[in-house]
């Protein structure tokens, strides 16, 4: 077992397997700074599958259990269910998952849960088609995301969790809407405060939502009321709608950052190691 420099425990591993995408969601990579002539690591700079899953009995056995595959976008890489069946072996693995846009989930949702993979998180940000559209930057809709989400439902590959980041004046008038969605479905929405990630795409203060404000909108309607976290370090502070149907939760990463009790190392595509989203 391992701690950082600040004495805490290492728990979870996110894996990168890719820095490409199939989206340009304008908060993460703006269409204006990933075009034609960004320059995406080479194939050849890319960790392989040995590499990643030799790197992650390491860490297995440094404490980590949790391992969660991201990306950019994981179902972009090759064969990545041979990545995931490699990981499945891994016997200290206690939770294996991966954050996806969900694009490609309907085709490949199947193979991920045959190849080891047990549940999927699935970022939605709104299910008003114009606004969804223009929050990925490729004018993709909603329906392709809907079902992928029901692919990942059929497979098993449960519980699924539903992330949207909220954007002020983007999709905030939204969030209501898409919590009464999946109230009942089993799914849980997780909505994520807008970070500055990168310097990339010209966060300001202003366009964050906190996430007090979130929950007191949806408890205008759907009345909720606060659980404890299922784990420490756990990043969402969590709510259950009163009438027993269903769970949301919120991650306060501006308004209530929760640094002092991260468990997370991350692993880059081409093997660089950090413990924060900002670290430098
Ligand atoms: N491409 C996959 C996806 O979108 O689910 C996985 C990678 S994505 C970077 C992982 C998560 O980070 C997604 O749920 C995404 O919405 C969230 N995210 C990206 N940029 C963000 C930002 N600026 N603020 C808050 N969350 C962000
Ligand atoms: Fe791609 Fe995910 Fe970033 Fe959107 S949030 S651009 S889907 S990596």
């Amino acid at each position: 077992m391992i701690n950082d420099t600040l004495q805490r425990p290492f728990r979870d591993l996110r894996i990168s397997v890719t820095d490409r995408c199939n989206f340009r969601c304008s908060y993460c990579m703006p269409a204006e700074i990933y075009g034609e002539r960004y320059e995406f690591l080479s194939r050849k700079d890319l960790l392989t599958f040995e590499e990643i899953t030799r790197l992650t009995s390491i860490f297995t056995g440094l404490g980590a259990g949790k391992v969660r595959i991201t990306g950019g976008e994981p179902l972009v890489r090759n064969e990545i269910e041979l990545l995931i069946k490699s990981l499945s072996e891994i016997n200290e693995i206690t939770d294996l998952t991966l954050t996806t846009n969900a694009y490609l989930l309907p085709q490949k949702a199947n193979t991920l849960k045959k190849a080891g993979l047990q549940r999927v998180t699935i970022s939605l940000d709104s299910l008003e088609d114009s606004i969804f559209k223009q929050m990925n930057g490729r004018s993709f809709g909603i329906e392709r995301v809907l079902q992928g989400i029901k692919a990942a439902e059929c497979a098993g590959l449960t519980p699924i969790k539903i992330n949207c980041v909220v954007q002020k004046g983007v999709n905030d008038h939204t969030l209501v809407d898409l919590a009464r969605f999946f109230k009942n479905s089993g799914h849980i929405v997780r909505f994520i405060e807008y970070m500055d990630v990168g310097n990339r795409n010209g966060w300001e203060l202003d366009q964050v939502v906190p996430a007090e404000e979130i929950i007191s909108m949806i408890n205008a309607s759907m009345p909720l009321d606060q659980i404890p976290n299922s784990y420490p370090g756990e990043v969402a502070s969590r709510y259950i709608y009163r009438d027993g149907s269903g769970e949301i939760g919120v991650i306060a990463s501006v308004t209530k950052p929760f640094c002092g009790d991260c468990t997370r190392l991350r692993l880059s595509p081409e093997g660089v190691i950090y413990t924060c989203l900002f670290a430098s």
